[in-house]
């Protein structure tokens, strides 16, 4: 890839590439943008076939960060790393506590914390080597349930828009995985009056949620045909796809899946096909929100966590009202929103002090 285009292109600050002989540490920190703050942004390690597959993932991730966060109302800018190799082979104490005096060189500028194929006791190791490390044992905790909060109140917000009333109660909500943060939101829905149909590709799960919640159970490749008022994702990425939009029978999609288009145009065909997409990046920001608030003067508090899941109800309705105003489809209004944010903030007055 031409990366100094790429870079310009999406107007990023920083690519770090980080080696280390003794660990075999090969990783990768990209940052986007910290017009807002520190850019926070969780590392990621994978198999990678090819150092540009890396690379673009780094670059691509990071800048899904800034949007993030920004929409999010979170004064932090967007980052990513990525470890190149095998999580269940290639991990030592060595190798994050090297990746770790990286994240320390750059100085607070890049905040680092767990995600695909990294866990809580590697970002201990990394804070061995540096404090820009969040989402530790002993901070935040297990994000599932602050972001299970935030998608069971978009989803709210998305039932206001498309039936005037925010009362989930009788809706039927069909949810696709019933995994961390799926169960979680059953559990929300449940209590809230909603009909829960659920499906999972690990039965256990699928029977706690029937013993548990009530659920109506369906197979794996039924949940996209369901017919139902909400459909959520919480499994995977790309499951609004050519193969699974036409299949659709609900009202609106809101789930915590990250990258639920496969591509963007399928935004805009579900938006012809009259069914409300609220975006992934802006109802499932809980679990950013719940690791952003150990880095609060003060330390965690959970209780401002939940306030601010529970306030994604807005950004919801707010993205729902740009999309209107401007006759977009909602995922370019979630950009729009979260550029508005940043673009704003860039341009406030910065007065001298004597
Ligand atoms: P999880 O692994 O605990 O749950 C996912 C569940 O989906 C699992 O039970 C899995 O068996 C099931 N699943 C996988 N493939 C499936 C399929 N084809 N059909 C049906 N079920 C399938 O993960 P999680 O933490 O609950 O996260 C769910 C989604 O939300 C992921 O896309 C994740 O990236 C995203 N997300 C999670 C958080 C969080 O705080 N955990 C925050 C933001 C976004």
């Amino acid at each position: 890839m031409e990366i100094f285009n790429y870079m310009q292109k999406y107007n990023y600050e920083q690519l770090v590439l980080c080696h280390d002989e003794a660990s075999g540490l090969r990783a990768i920190i990209a940052i986007h943008d910290t017009t807002l703050g520190p850019a926070l942004g969780g590392c990621r390690m994978w198999t990678y076939s090819s150092e540009d597959e890396a690379i673009e993932d780094a670059l691509r991730l990071a800048r899904g960060m800034t949007y993030k966060n920004a929409a999010a109302g979170l004064n932090l800018g967007g980052a990513k790393a990525v470890v190149i190799g095998d999580p269940r082979k290639d991990k030592s104490e060595a190798l994050f506590r090297a990746l770790g005096r990286y994240v320390e060189t750059l100085g607070g500028r890049y905040i680092t914390a767990e995600d695909a194929g990294t866990t809580i006791e590697d970002m201990e190791y990394i804070r061995m080597e540096t404090k820009y490390a969040a989402g530790l044992g002993e901070g935040s905790g297990d994000p599932s349930p602050i972001t299970a909060l935030g998608v069971f109140h978009g989803i709210r917000a998305a039932c206001k828009e498309v039936f005037g009333t925010d009362d989930v109660a009788g809706r039927k909500v069909a949810i696709q995985g019933i995994g961390n943060v799926g169960y979680n939101l059953a559990k929300y829905l449940k209590k809230a009056g909603a009909e829960l149909i659920v499906t999972d590709i690990f039965e256990d799960n699928v029977n706690k949620a029937v013993k548990e919640l009530g659920a109506k159970a369906v197979k794996p490749d039924e949940i996209i045909g369901v017919e139902c008022d909400i459909f959520s994702p919480c499994a995977l990425g790309a499951i609004i796809n050519d193969e699974t939009i036409d299949k659709l029978k609900c009202k609106a999609v809101a789930g915590s899946a990250n990258n639920q288009l496969k591509e963007d145009r399928h935004g805009d065909m579900l938006e012809q096909k009259g069914i409300l997409y609220v975006p992934d990046y802006i109802i499932n920001a809980g679990g950013v929100i719940n690791v952003a608030a150990e880095l609060e003067p003060g330390g965690y508090v959970r209780e401002k966590a939940v306030k601010k899941a529970e306030a994604l109800y807005n950004a919801v309705l707010e993205v729902i009202e740009i999309a209107k105003k401007e006759n977009i489809p909602t995922y370019k209004a979630a950009d729009r929103l979260a550029e508005n944010r940043i673009n704003l903030l860039a341009k406030v007055r910065k007065n001298y002090v004597g």
